[in-house]
């Protein structure tokens, strides 16, 4: 018995289904296109099983092979079966993490050129019983997969509109904003705007202090019911800033027609923006781009006051990264803003 030479002829006859399936066909005289995704497993060996085994193999190579893109093969390796194993053990996890509310809301400021703190965007954490603080890196792709992040959003809007409303009654701390993310499920859910005005009645927030952080996600698909959600909102005074700006799908068009506030250059175009002339220029495009439509810019991720500098001189004045401040526990931040203004105000 061979494995190798077994795998390796298994992998040619799938080419060869890819191959042949990925020609064009001719259907009611249109020509029509598949494409395929394979996945291969070996049976058969001096172990026992029964044929469900290998099926479920096979279907998870195939699930790979489709992720890495259209049209093709993936031989199965066990790793793949520990993969799902620690992705339906965080998900079990997490609903227990929602269901005993272990998440804690971190604030990282940010600033403007004239005033060093206009606000701060609220960032989940988990605080797992086991493994610590878990980054929402992590997390909140299992929470929108498992719909979990329904209810962890939940959480999140109304601990910062609850803050929102502590900090109105404090005149230092009364003119910040907090911006929240919100994922593409959330948003789409039919309820998602009597959701976010009912969690700013029921805590007292001024909805003009609160602001949604959008992904380019939402342009893909049901746009304009997207675009009435934001309006009725917009109309009560909720703002809008559209979050990783550059790194997923945009079409321009759309983009025109979203009741935006703000865009938010991604940090990924922040980093090497001093040495990398394509980062360089699309974060001139955004900055250009939000002229032209009348919003408002922000950069992410802004770590040195070099960074800072050269997104001032493209005309970007307001910024949120490391330079300014880590992301923090409330008390850190409020502690931190005490200083701020402080300084500011003297
Ligand atoms: P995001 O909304 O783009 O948030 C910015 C991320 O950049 C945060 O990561 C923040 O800690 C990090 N960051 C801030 N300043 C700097 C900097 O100067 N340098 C670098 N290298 N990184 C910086 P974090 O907190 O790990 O959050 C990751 C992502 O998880 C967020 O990206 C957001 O998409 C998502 N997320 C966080 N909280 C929530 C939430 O409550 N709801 C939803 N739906 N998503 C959330
Ligand atoms: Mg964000
Ligand atoms: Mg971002």
């Amino acid at each position: 018995e061979n494995v190798p030479e077994a795998a390796a002829q298994a992998q040619v006859v799938a080419q060869k289904i890819l191959g042949n399936l990925a020609q064009p066909y001719e259907l009611d005289g249109h020509a029509q296109h598949s494409s395929v995704s394979v996945g291969v497993t070996l049976f058969g060996g001096e172990q026992r099983e029964m044929v469900e085994e290998p099926l479920k193999r096979a279907e998870l190579a195939m699930y790979q092979a489709k992720t890495s893109g259209r049209g093709s093969m993936r031989l199965f390796e066990p790793e793949m079966y520990t993969a799902v194993v620690t992705r339906a053990t965080l998900e079990a996890d997490l609903r227990q993490a929602v269901s005993e509310a272990q998440f804690l809301l971190y604030y990282q400021s940010q600033g403007g050129d004239g005033v060093r703190l206009i606000g701060a965007e609220a960032l989940v954490r988990w605080q797992h019983p086991q493994r610590g603080l878990v980054s929402p890196m992590e997390f909140i792709p299992v929470a929108e997969a498992s719909g979990l992040i329904l209810p962890l959003g939940q959480w999140v809007l109304r601990t910062a509109c609850a803050q929102l409303a502590l900090w109105a009654s404090r005149a230092e701390m009364a003119p910040l904003s907090i911006a929240v993310n919100v994922s593409a499920r959330q948003l789409r859910q039919p309820n998602f705007v009597d959701q976010v005005l009912s969690i700013l009645q029921e805590s007292g927030a001024n909805p003009a202090r609160l602001k949604l952080e959008l992904t380019e996600s939402v342009l893909v698909d049901n746009v304009e019911d997207t675009i009435v959600k934001m309006r009725t909102l917009r109309d009560s005074g909720v703002n809008f800033s559209l979050d990783d700006f550059g790194t997923g799908y945009s079409s321009l068009s759309y983009l025109k027609r979203l009741p935006l506030d703000q865009l938010k250059i991604d940090k990924s175009f922040v980093r090497d923006i001093l040495t990398d002339p394509n980062d360089a220029a699309i974060a001139k495009m955004v900055v250009a781009l939000a002229d032209s439509l009348g919003l408002q810019v922000i950069a992410e991720g802004v770590e040195t006051e070099a960074q800072r500098e050269f997104l001032n001189n493209l005309g970007c004045h307001h910024y949120q990264g490391y330079l300014f401040s880590r992301p923090m526990p409330i008390q850190e931040f409020e502690a931190c803003a005490a200083q701020v203004l402080q300084v500011l105000n003297s």
